[in-house]
């Protein structure tokens, strides 16, 4: 009977890889971690295209499992570049010794359950296999991108890559002409931070977004001081907060203030850090259309008000969706971009791109001659890297054929006929600042797996019924919520995938109720086997 190598083996070295590992060893499990790239990071290892930053505040991102970490790493701005972050992200592998437990450059081809040992044997690319009790994957929800089948791809002769694969090496920008493709949260943070040094920017929208203001600034040494003495606070109100933000939910109706005071409201959202716009707005912004129109058109007038050109102004509003029903971008000087005479607007909707050329993107009007192309249209969410790890459970199962018609799960860690399979930060993760909900999910996987060990079980798997009431739960939220019914959250961006909500529409307060509920019961969700 083949031993495992290792009791706890994670795949990825994200925000929630790091956070695995580290309370996998505190609990005194033997663990390892097997991550695609050469470096830590995830999400903020891949996306270092330029202007990748933070949306939610960085302290709010941050770890908060130890109080000497939150003090002795400074953040340099509310909303983080993506440098700082891999920086911060190093810090902290480092700090608690993280990194001889890692091994890079590791992309993980098959993962299969062997019911005689109890073990999985995972393979990577070279063709090595590590046997574990337990499998952790913490691929997370972006981290495959998606490049659309457009003809003559390859044919292009210039420099052309994907937001979510940013090469490490420098991409020359100065004196090029650029056309970015794609114009949510990826694409608005590319155009302005590359503006001044290129000859040209052609931005290829197909639909525009409700982009408001990100408002970042450097943080004060009073905020600094004041962050310090705060922590306990902040943590507390992160940890129990239902989107994970600090930013305080607003009790207040839309249609409760006069139309003066809504616009003096709604003012002063523009001006406000982040999501605060989303989560401190009224509280029916998403489910009172008329509520929600009233926020739009206040957008659109900013818009009109920032972009000279009217036509562009008007091509950069949406008129496709309300605001919410798509996760909002966050931009700094997106719209002022469009002032500067080398930045222009190319609407696909009246102009579809024909296919790639070797000088440029051919669309219906002609041929748009650039140098670089940065390809910023998305990623294969939620379900991507689970599906192409070669997960194979229980009698052969493919983790492919179970999910055929899209996950289900129960509370987004595990799903029936994966025994020792656990997925944190995956699919069926709750939405709001990542960190803190995958941490809830770390959190509880941990805890099982304690339980496990106590009760002298070496395998543990979540009942069918278990995973068919929770993932019930996430359609009937689903089906309530206009928060992201279009787009990536259901698949809506990947031709041909299954269309299901990809995210715990019940949010943080149902995690929190059922985690509860799990702890209650003794585990009673779960089946375990000595
Ligand atoms: P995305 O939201 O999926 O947007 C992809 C963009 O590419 C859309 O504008 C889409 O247009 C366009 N597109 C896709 N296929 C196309 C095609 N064939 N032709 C022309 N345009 C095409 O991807 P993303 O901007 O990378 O953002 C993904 C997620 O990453 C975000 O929701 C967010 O969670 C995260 N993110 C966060 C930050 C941050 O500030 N922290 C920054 C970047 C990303 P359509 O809308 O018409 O499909």
């Amino acid at each position: 009977m083949p031993e495992p190598d290792v009791d706890v083996l994670i795949v990825g070295a994200g925000i929630t890889g790091i956070y695995q590992l580290h309370r996998a060893l505190e609990e005194g499990f033997t663990a390892s971690l097997l991550e695609a790239g050469d470096g830590v990071g995830g999400t903020w290892f891949w996306n270092r295209y330029p202007g990748a930053r933070f949306d939610s505040e960085s302290y709010t991102y941050g770890y908060l499992f130890s109080e000497e970490l939150f003090d002795e790493w400074v953040w340099q701005e509310h909303f983080a570049e993506q440098s700082e972050i891999e920086r911060y992200l190093n810090h902290v592998v480092d700090r608690f010794d993280l990194r001889r437990h890692m091994r890079f450059g590791a992309t993980v081809t098959a993962a299969v359950w062997d019911e005689g040992s109890g073990t999985w044997a995972v393979t990577t690319e070279d063709g090595t296999t590590v046997r574990a009790r337990f499998l952790v994957t913490a691929t997370g929800v972006l981290s495959v991108p998606y490049l659309p089948d457009v003809p003559g791809l390859a044919d292009f002769g210039g420099v052309q890559h994907h937001t979510g694969q940013w090469p490490a090496e420098p991409v020359e920008f100065a004196g090029k002409r650029v056309a970015v493709v794609g114009t949510s949260s990826s694409g608005v943070q590319v155009v302005p931070t590359i503006a001044d040094e290129v000859a040209s920017v052609e931005v290829f929208q197909r639909s525009a977004n409700w982009c408001t203001p990100l408002n970042n600034r450097p943080i004060t040494p009073e905020e600094q001081a004041e962050l310090r003495a705060g922590f306990e606070d902040l943590r507390q109100v992160l940890n129990t907060s239902v989107h994970g933000f600090h930013h305080p939910l607003n009790p207040r109706s839309a249609f409760e203030d006069s139309p003066e005071e809504r616009q003096a409201f709604f003012e002063e959202m523009w001006a406000s850090p982040g999501f605060r716009k989303f989560t401190s707005n009224y509280i029916d912004i998403l489910d009172n259309p008329e509520a929600n129109a009233e926020w739009c058109a206040f957008i659109a007038d900013k818009i009109r008000s920032l972009v000279a050109d009217p036509a562009t102004a008007e091509a950069l509003i949406p008129k496709d969706h309300r605001y919410g029903e798509k996760r909002p971008p966050y931009v700094t000087g997106y719209f002022e971009a469009f002032n500067r005479p080398n930045v222009s607007l190319v609407d696909l909707r009246e102009t579809p791109i024909v296919r790639v050329t070797e000088t440029g993107i051919e669309t219906t009007d002609g041929v748009h001659e650039v140098d670089v192309i940065v390809w910023a249209t998305g990623f294969d969410f939620g379900t991507g890297a689970m599906l192409r790890m070669g997960i194979v459970g229980r009698d052969g199962l493919a983790l492919t054929d179970h999910w055929a018609e899209g996950p289900t799960t129960f509370l987004g860690i595990q799903t029936h006929g994966f025994p020792n399979l656990f997925f944190p930060g995956g699919p069926h993760a709750a939405a709001g600042n990542n960190p803190r909900y995958n941490g809830d999910q770390v959190d509880i996987v941990t805890d099982t797996l304690v339980h496990l060990r106590a009760e002298g079980g070496q395998v543990i798997e979540v009942t069918a019924e278990a995973e068919q009431r929770w993932s019930d739960m996430i359609d009937r939220a689903a089906a309530a919520t206009p928060f992201g019914t279009i787009g990536q959250y259901v698949g809506g961006n990947i031709p041909g995938k299954p269309k299901r909500y990809l995210l715990n529409a019940g949010g943080r307060p149902k995690l929190f109720k059922e985690i509860a509920r799990v702890k209650d019961t003794d585990w009673a969700a779960f089946t375990i086997t000595p």
